[in-house]
């Protein structure tokens, strides 16, 4: 049960001095989405824990992370005016987070991403159970995954995020002690960067990503089926009702999921398909080719159209989740005052593929004692 205490900032202050440093970056030139974002509407404690608001910043970026579920709150980057823009998708106090009729705006995902069918899988011959959420099915962990966790933090400058966390042993079902850290870093050639670190005392599944709602021309703006989006993928995973893979990998040529080229989100999306109508628009996982760029995969490259604001994304993982807001509707308040209204922002889910637990020809996503899981995954900001 999540507890929540507002409490006075400055007892606060002593819980975590490292907060003094996200007070002060980037109060010289304050853009309204900073001060928007007061320190003091997300102090507080859940399950006994401190939660804060830490911003971090260079010369390009500047972004607000809550260790409240590990998750981008704010993400500013300047459009070719220099003025920034907020492009990530949440909400100006940590008690919006906690009524919130959407789980996962900006969260670190885990102990497993995506979908796992029924919420069941067998590992080294015992069967384990995740508690459903999604339907039959159990979502991005199971009902309380990672994204409703406080995780420890620690800001070693101005710039990086350092997040802690361990998954007991059969929380939400899932087998093993599993010792959890993510390093958010803002790097010179204006990305965020998402490390991930796992080991575990048991074998066990894992597959981490971040689940930061986008709009490209600024949170709030409207719809983004006018975005641009290229994925560097010849193949998607086809999935059923449930949107669990049928297994398959299947060429995206001649299909709406065919975006090797750049495209509108939207130019396709109302298109007679199958798939289409499953995932009520695109909420599918496409196999990434593995073209090399900066030692990682190129993932997908999305521009805003009125901003001109590029996004590239680069991964050390085999799929990206593409997810085009087809579930928003309007319930939730945002931190620009806007509504969460349908298909106003975007997600590119870097991750190993859906229900891998129980698709042979999947890569594996069991982690095992003494083993390391380690991912990278960048969001590259440029504009055009
Ligand atoms: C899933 C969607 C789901 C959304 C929730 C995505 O990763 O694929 O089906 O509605 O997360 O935020």
């Amino acid at each position: 049960m999540v507890v929540l205490a507002l409490m006075a900032m400055s007892a606060c202050r002593d819980v975590n001095k490292k907060a003094i440093i996200s007070e002060t970056a980037g109060t010289n030139m304050q853009t309204p989405m900073e001060s928007t974002l007061q320190q003091t509407n997300f102090d507080t404690i859940i399950d006994g824990r401190a939660v804060k608001l830490y911003w971090l910043e260079n010369k390009n970026l500047k972004m607000a992370i809550t260790n409240y579920g590990g998750r981008i709150v704010a993400l500013l980057t300047p459009d070719q005016d220099g003025n920034y823009v907020d492009v990530s998708i949440g909400y100006s106090n940590i008690k919006d987070y906690l009524d919130s009729a959407e789980t996962y705006f900006g969260a670190t995902i885990g102990r497993v991403g995506n979908r796992i069918a029924k919420g069941k899988f067998s590992l080294d011959g015992t069967e384990y159970s995740v508690v459903p959420n999604n339907n039959e099915n159990a979502l991005h962990g199971g009902e309380n995954g990672f994204q409703d966790k406080v995780w420890g933090a620690e800001q070693p400058d101005t710039k990086t995020l350092i997040l802690r966390y361990t998954s007991p042993d059969m929380e939400e079902g899932f087998p093993g002690n599993l010792t959890v850290k993510v390093t958010y870093s803002l790097t010179d050639n204006r990305a965020v960067r998402m490390e991930y670190e796992a080991t575990t005392d048991k074998a066990t599944v894992v597959n981490l990503t971040n689940h930061t709602y986008f709009n490209l021309n600024g949170e709030g703006s409207g719809s983004i089926l006018n975005h641009s989006l290229q994925l560097y993928a010849d193949q998607f995973i086809p999935v059923d009702q449930g949107l669990i893979p049928t297994g398959e990998l299947k060429n995206v040529k001649g299909t709406p999921f065919d975006f090797k080229d750049f495209n509108t989100i939207g130019s396709r999306i109302d298109e007679e398909d199958r798939q289409l109508a499953f995932g009520g628009g695109y909420d599918h996982n496409f196999v990434l080719n593995g073209t090399k760029s900066n030692g990682m995969n190129h993932a997908a490259t999305v521009v805003g159209d009125k901003s001109g604001i590029v996004m590239d994304v680069y991964t050390l993982e085999p799929g990206i989740q593409f997810y085009c807001g087809n579930f928003m509707d309007s319930e939730n308040t945002l931190k620009s005052g806007a509504k969460d209204d349908y298909r106003t922002a975007f997600c590119l889910e870097t991750q190993h593929f859906p229900d891998s637990p129980n698709q042979q020809g999947f890569p594996s996503i069991t982690l095992r004692p003494g083993e390391v899981y380690h991912t990278v995954s960048e969001y590259k900001f440029s504009f055009r």
